[in-house]
């Protein structure tokens, strides 16, 4: 039956294709963002659609609308942009997550939460599943995320316990793909942007270090998933590509598809950087039935042919 849905960070990169996957489900999507990092460029193919309406809010403030269900994606998460303003990034997830939790409890409505696998931090634990309680360091820079994003999945479980409120957090590993910002410093679209322009690679640190790369649609479908569990499914549930590559791997795979000849530099290593991450996804595939379908290859050229048309290269 159709839904009215609404997505917080909804212009943002994952907002954006999450919408057109509810809209193309025959749902109502309210968009609700502030611009920060998203853009009306990656919603602006919806904009005639009959059942998608966009507000420019910040979550940060009440939001009063009649919906059947939230997505709370509202949040910068590229180090760079989170790092910019980290006292804007901490009020967005923990007051931003308080907001719509009130308004979920209001409406007595499921509440989906788009957490993170900074949740982990410097994972000592390999694969990360998620009985594991993270390794974070609370004071340094990338602590305003990593500790929102803790901080509101507290609030969501609180919201559970005192409210019965019906909850769903999902832990998103790296995601990538078109629509990713070409300036927004992840290293996927760093990679691809600086392979396209024929500028050198910047690898941070020695490259050894590792991350697993789930393509977007393969991450909205998770999402989706999750949404329409039972009252009693909550999560938090890892969604990610359990494929692990070294960032000299990424580099490489990249140079390969685009044909590039960009050199490879190697720069200063970013403070508390995790140096592996893996999901481990046995909860995401007894509990919804999912796994990943997009290989990297294919998920990179797809990225790719993105990132040639909007740079026009
Ligand atoms: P993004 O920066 O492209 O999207 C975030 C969106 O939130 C943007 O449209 C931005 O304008 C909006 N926003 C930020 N602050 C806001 C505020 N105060 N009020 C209203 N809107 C606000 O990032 P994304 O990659 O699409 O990430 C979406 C969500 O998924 C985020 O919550 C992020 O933490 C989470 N996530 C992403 C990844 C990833 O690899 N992309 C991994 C883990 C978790
Ligand atoms: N990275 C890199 N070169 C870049 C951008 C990032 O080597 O131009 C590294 C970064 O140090 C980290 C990994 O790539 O080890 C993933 O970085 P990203 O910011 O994409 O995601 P996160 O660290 O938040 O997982």
């Amino acid at each position: 039956m159709s839904k009215r849905i609404l997505i917080t960070g909804g212009a943002g990169f994952i907002g954006s294709h999450l919408s057109e996957k509810l809209l193309a489900e025959g749902n109502e999507v309210i968009c609700v963002d502030n611009f920060f990092t998203g853009s009306k460029s990656n919603i602006e193919h919806l904009f005639g659609h009959p059942r998608f309406e966009v507000l420019r809010h910040d979550v940060t403030f009440p939001l009063y609308v009649e919906v059947d269900q939230i997505y709370n994606l509202a949040c910068p998460a590229s180090p760079v942009h989170y790092q910019h303003d980290p006292v804007q990034t901490t009020k967005t997830s923990v007051v931003g997550a308080i907001n719509m939790l009130g308004l979920a409890k209001r409406l007595r409505i499921p509440i989906l939460q788009a957490s993170t696998s900074e949740v982990y931090g410097d994972p000592a634990v390999h694969p990360q599943t998620e009985e594991y309680w993270g390794n974070v360091n609370p004071i340094g820079p990338r602590s305003c995320y990593d500790e929102g994003k803790r901080a509101a999945e507290t609030l969501f479980f609180d919201y559970r316990r005192q409210h019965d409120l019906s909850i769903k957090v999902i832990r998103i590993f790296n995601t990538y793909g078109p629509r990713m910002h070409p300036n927004d410093g992840r290293v996927v679209s760093n990679f691809i942007v600086q392979a396209l322009r024929g500028e050198p690679i910047t690898i941070y640190g020695d490259g050894s270090q590792t991350r697993s790369f789930c393509y977007v649609d393969d991450l909205v479908d998770g999402m989706v998933r999750l949404m329409a569990t039972p009252h009693d499914v909550t999560g938090p549930i890892n969604v990610g590509n359990p494929g692990e590559f070294t960032m000299l791997e990424l580099a490489q795979a990249v140079l390969g598809i685009t044909g590039s000849s960009s050199t490879i530099e190697h720069r200063p290593l970013p403070q508390d950087d995790p140096k592996q991450r893996q999901p481990d996804i046995s909860r995401a595939r007894s509990e919804l039935g999912w796994e990943p379908t997009v290989a990297l290859a294919a998920g990179l050229q797809s990225t790719v042919d993105y990132f040639r048309r909007v740079l026009a290269v």
